[in-house]
């Protein structure tokens, strides 16, 4: 068991067990009121992209595509925060934690207040038919969700900032950032797990046999591109390709689909301008961000646990993994057929 930083083992506690009053203090402090419509805006052209994507795929019938259209244009989203932990005078907020009697002497029993109001919440959820506006994650987390029972995708304030979101960076970044990350949720509806719910989020198989089939061999491909990669961090054994599957899935969906409405976004509104200092054309800014979103370390002792534990596959591999995949990556950076960014063997699901 190792120990965080006194400072951070507070904050996750009241986050985790506050989140809409915390969310209320972080969304006043940082975030800006246009950025939701922007977002809002983001969402629809990654839709079209998803749609216009399915057009592509050759081992999918028309029955079941139409099908995947439906559920697509079906998906609800949430963005930034829900709307009352702002409001002035605020009833709902107040009620939220009316019941909760705390002390700054006692910090054992203000765990167990919180213990007990949590349980108390959701044993009163049973008796309640399900609410779809209710946010199932709080506003200050930098992540975003799929929810396949709601069909919904969610993303809170914590994640629409720098370098994922930002209104004064450009487009290629924004795209390459949040736009690959509403992609990602996205395709979380059509991954192995999500494919088995409908547009209303009901487990309901709406797939023809032989797209189902296909569904299967085309993530076989998968499976198997990313069982292979061998993490020299982790004590050199491999990524499970099974295990990581439903996130590949996503990875590779999500940066095809912000790639194409960007390329979209760019006949209609012109060439950006690029960045200083950086030889770089605004295709590779895209892939730059891209890379750049999934930046992070781990200490080798983390590394072995998550490889056996995470869903995701290692921050290196859900870049590699996707590139490798995908023509347009090699094209912007004149990859040589047959090079590990551009092999002859190429993996798509959706
Ligand atoms: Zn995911």
């Amino acid at each position: 068991m190792i120990e965080d930083a006194r400072w951070r083992d507070c904050v996750r506690y009241v986050q985790g067990s506050m989140e809409n009053a915390v969310g209320a203090l972080y969304v006043r402090e940082t975030f800006a009121g246009e950025s939701k419509r922007m977002v809002s805006d983001l969402i629809s052209k990654i839709q079209e992209a998803y749609v216009e994507t399915l057009e592509e795929l050759s081992w999918m019938d028309d029955q079941s595509k139409e099908k995947a259209r439906e559920k697509a244009m079906a998906i609800k989203e949430h963005i930034g925060y829900p709307d009352h932990i702002l409001e002035e005078s605020n009833l709902k907020l107040d009620q939220e934690y009316a019941h909760l009697n705390f002390s700054e002497e006692n910090y054992f029993e203000n765990i167990l207040e919180n213990l007990q109001a949590e349980a108390h919440k959701s044993l009163k959820k049973l008796r309640e038919p399900v609410n779809p506006d209710m946010w199932i994650i709080g506003a200050a987390v930098v992540n975003a969700f799929y929810s396949p029972n709601r069909n919904q995708i969610v993303f809170p304030a914590g994640i629409l900032q720098p370098p994922f979101f930002s209104k004064k960076q450009l487009q290629a970044l924004n795209f390459g950032g949040i736009g690959m990350v509403i992609g990602h949720e996205i395709t979380h509806g059509f991954d192995d797990n999500g494919r088995n719910f409908d547009k209303d989020g009901n487990m309901l198989n709406w797939w023809s046999n032989y797209s189902a089939e296909h569904f299967k061999d085309q993530s076989q491909c998968m499976v198997q591109q990313y069982g292979n990669f061998n993490w020299k961090l982790a004590g050199g054994q491999n990524v499970s390709g099974i295990s990581t599957l439903g996130e590949n899935i996503a990875d590779n969906g999500g940066v095809r689909q912000a790639y194409k409405a960007y390329m979209k976004w760019m006949e209609k509104e012109g060439e950006e301008h690029r960045l200083p200092g950086l030889d770089m054309d605004h295709k590779q800014l895209f892939f730059l961000n891209f890379a750049q979103v999934w930046c992070g370390a781990y200490r080798p002792e983390y590394a072995s646990q998550s490889i056996k534990t995470d869903s995701h596959s290692p921050l290196e591999y859900r870049v590699l993994g996707s590139l490798q995949n995908f023509g347009a990556f090699s094209e912007a950076f004149q990859c040589k057929p047959g090079t590990p960014m551009n092999p002859e063997i190429k993996c798509r699901v959706w």
